[in-house]
């Protein structure tokens, strides 16, 4: 009696917290927009993020709450504790690891180029000054843009912003992480892609700066998914193509 009664004010605890942490269901957070990682697909988030964490959860013995907002919103609702976790291809970058906790790397990406086929003016980074460049704000790769000099940096709120007005030829180039790069390219033939040698990238899994408790489950599954076959599994569904 004592026991139920303790849950039950823990558990009120939490709901007013707005908190789901030790609770049964976590809020994760992302943005679908970012094939094959999370899209939507008649108005259901699906992808490999997106059975990734199904998967961790279960493993954690615990349900998800989906929720899909943009991705230069994700930091603040997490730091907000709106979200306990965001899966959305995120890069875990020196300056966002100030303010979040990343699980272990599920996977390494780089950044690419795509230009129109009409209009194919750089071959590599390096050529990119001078050019009009679309980038997606807040994404590495308009950071990694905005680093060189003499750019014309186009920022959009969205991929398919960016995407549109290359193929507008209103700028010149896309650039954009390895495989949402290659899905576009493959959707749009006249659209073509171009390989970078920019660091690679690792993408990770945030939970809050002080949920260092969540980020060890988080690992835990991990590491026994990449150790059961459930990681190839889901490698092979989505880029088996590659
Ligand atoms: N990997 C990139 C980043 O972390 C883009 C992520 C995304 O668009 N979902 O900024």
């Amino acid at each position: 009696m004592k026991k139920l009664f303790l849950k039950a004010v823990l558990v009120s605890m939490f709901a007013v917290s707005g908190l789901s942490f030790g609770a049964d269901k976590l809020y994760v957070g992302t943005n679908a927009e970012f094939e094959p990682f999370e899209y939507l697909q008649n108005g259901e988030i699906v992808g490999f993020d997106v059975d990734l964490m199904e998967e961790i959860a279960k493993s954690m013995g615990k349900e998800i709450e989906w929720k899909n907002i943009a991705f230069d919103g994700l930091l603040p609702a997490l730091q907000a504790k709106k979200l306990d976790v965001i899966i959305a291809g995120m890069t875990a970058t020196e300056e966002r690891k100030k303010f979040v906790n990343f699980s272990q790397t599920y996977y390494e990406s780089n950044q690419m180029m795509l230009v129109h086929e009409k209009n194919p003016v750089v071959k590599s980074f390096d050529e990119l000054k001078g050019h009009d460049v679309g980038v997606v704000l807040g994404y590495t790769g308009d950071i990694a843009v905005s680093e060189i000099e003499g750019v014309k940096v186009h920022r959009y709120n969205a991929t398919s912003e960016a995407i549109m007005a290359l193929k507008a030829q209103k700028i010149d180039v896309v650039v954009l992480d390895s495989e949402p790069a290659k899905n576009y390219a493959k959707q749009n033939p006249e659209l073509k892609l171009i390989n970078t040698d920019v660091a690679k990238e690792e993408y990770a899994i945030a939970v809050g700066k002080n949920d260092k408790e969540l980020v060890e489950d988080i690992d835990k599954a991990l590491t026994e998914l990449k150790a059961n076959g459930t990681y190839d599994k889901l490698i092979k569904k989505y880029f088996s193509e590659k």
